[in-house]
């Protein structure tokens, strides 16, 4: 699977459809598309749902309607009435904090997990090389929080997060997870490769995976 695609409708360059069709010419099973929320507008929303639902009809594969929302300080920027209308919500932080203030990130995380419109938390740690590392306690209590919420986290081939570690104690709590390429461009989906193989060497199974039904 590739739950996390971005296309022209928010900063990605392909159609809708050309996701679909190179998610199944690069033998992907199960294609998410996600595009950033900030970006869609009512109509856009209305246009990207409709585009969602051609290349479902035409292609080979599921296509589920995703969305990938930006979690701010204030919370999660996504509403009741968006969510109602896709099949799932990517939630991912793109703040900056400062080196040191990785406590924060975590936080906010921690908050997003909690909000019932939320399913998958997007590449996380991706910036820890730059704000530094939290504790083992406070990633724990991350993955905690996520096993009590039913929440998912992505294994991001873009990014290369999270670790090892991470996922093993996710697979461990029972917390599900998803494959995520990130692609901006319609080549790029379905290149998951870094996630599958460290989602098996942490001995993931397919039902540790999120949607594993449609798989
Ligand atoms: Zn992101
Ligand atoms: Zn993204």
């Amino acid at each position: 699977m590739d739950l996390h695609t971005h296309t022209k409708f928010s900063d990605g360059i392909g159609e809708v459809w050309d996701n679909a069709a190179y998610g199944a010419l690069n033998g992907i099973r199960l294609v998410g598309i996600s595009d950033h929320i900030h970006y869609l507008s009512f109509t856009n929303l209305n246009h990207y749902l409709k585009d969602i639902e051609r290349a479902r009809e035409e292609s080979e594969i599921p296509i589920l309607a995703g969305i990938e929302a930006n979690i701010m300080e204030t919370g999660v920027d996504i509403t009741d009435e968006i969510r109602g209308r896709l099949d799932y919500a990517i939630a991912s932080v793109h703040l900056w904090f400062n080196p040191g203030e990785s406590w924060k990130y975590v936080e906010l995380v921690k908050l997003a997990i909690q909000d019932k419109n939320i399913d998958i938390i997007g590449h996380f740690g991706n910036v820890f090389p730059y704000i530094g590392y939290p504790s083992r306690e406070e990633v724990m209590e991350v993955i905690e929080i996520a096993e009590a919420h039913g929440k998912a986290f992505e294994i991001s081939s873009r990014y290369r997060v999270p670790e090892l570690d991470f996922i093993r104690e996710c697979i461990k709590r029972g917390v599900k997870l998803v494959f995520a390429s990130d692609a901006h461009q319609p080549e790029d989906v379905g290149k998951i490769r870094w996630s599958e193989k460290i989602f098996k060497r942490a001995g993931g199974r397919k039902e540790d995976l999120l949607f594993s039904e449609l798989l």
